[in-house]
Parts: structure tokens; sequence; C-alpha cells
């Protein structure tokens, strides 16, 4: 490998996996990044590693990561917290709306290259990365979290396979 290789580390398998392989990544990449762990969650503490959103090969979005966390309902993934000066944003990244997550050791960033690949099943809009998203637990069919949670929440069912689910009062949904 070229030194220039050697500056960027592919980790889109641990940002789907989860939180504390991705921690695993930076610290041993970056061995001076500082973080407490609080629970589940990765507090960042000198907001020193940045996150950027790039769609095809252009920047969209940036930030410094504030925290690394467990998705709520705790399902596989990782979701970042982002300081964008504006506003503090969290971002959902998924193999429905993500092609590709770089760690760039020379900019101290996480470079991730978004797709909108997925449809939500309920509403027919793209999913992207700043939803939350859920799955049906009997085809795998996507939505957004608040669209499949009313629907199954109105009709007992899924929109795409029709067989019977629930949603507990956390908001998981289940087969009924
Ligand atoms: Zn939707
Ligand atoms: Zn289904």
């Amino acid at each position: 490998m070229s030194p220039k290789e050697l500056t960027k580390v592919d980790i889109t398998n641990a940002v789907f996996k989860e939180p504390i392989e991705v921690l695993k990544q930076i610290s041993s990449n970056l061995e001076d990044i500082k973080y407490t762990k609080v629970i589940q969650t990765f507090v960042m503490e000198d907001r020193r590693l940045n996150l950027s959103l790039e769609n095809e090969g252009s920047t969209y979005f940036k930030g410094k990561i504030v925290w690394i966390g467990n998705k709520k309902d705790e399902s596989e993934g990782t979701i970042f917290c982002v300081d964008n000066k504006n506003e503090l944003k969290q971002i959902n990244p998924t193999a429905e709306n993500t092609e590709k997550i770089i760690l760039d050791l020379k900019k101290e960033t996480i470079k991730i290259s978004t797709a909108s690949k997925t449809k939500c099943a309920v509403c027919g809009k793209n999913i992207e990365i700043f939803d939350d998203v859920i799955g049906c637990p009997l085809c795998q069919s996507k939505a957004h979290k608040d669209h499949m949670i009313d629907w199954v929440r109105m009709k007992h069912s899924c929109p795409v396979c029709k067989k019977s689910l629930n949603v507990s009062s956390t908001g998981v949904i289940f087969i009924d």
C-alpha cells in the first residue's frame, strides 16, 4: 500500500454494526482522540473529529462529532450526533442511504458518501441520511420510522407483505 492509502480507513461495516466497533477504529488509528463512555454513548471530549456528508464527490453537510451512540431501538447500527454550528443533527447511516464511510486520518474526518437507494414503504419518498429507519421484522421492507409506526398502529399489518404486526409502547414493531 502507498502512504496515501494508509491515511484512509474504510469503516463502513463498523458503522453499520455498532458504535463500539467505530470507536475501536478511531482509537486504533487516531490515538489521541478522547471520549467518555456514558452508558451506550461515547461523548467526544474535544470535538476534534469532523463528519462530512458527500454525494457524488461534493460535500453538502459538515460539522464536529458531539457523540457516537446506539440507535434508540437498539437495532444494529450507529448514530452520530453532529454540531454544524447552527444545530445538533443526528445522522443515521444505513445500507439504505449510504455507499461508503471513510475515516480520513489526515483530516480527522469521517466522510460518509450518501445515496438514496431505498424508498419508504409507506410514503414512497427516499430514505435519507437524517431519517430514522425501521424495517418489517418479516419481509425486511424499510420505511421512515414514524410512518411505519403510524401505519402499523392503524392497520396492524405490514404495508408490503400484509402480515400481522403490532407496535409496543416504546416503538418496537413486532410480529402479532
Ligand atoms: Zn415515509
Ligand atoms: Zn413486511
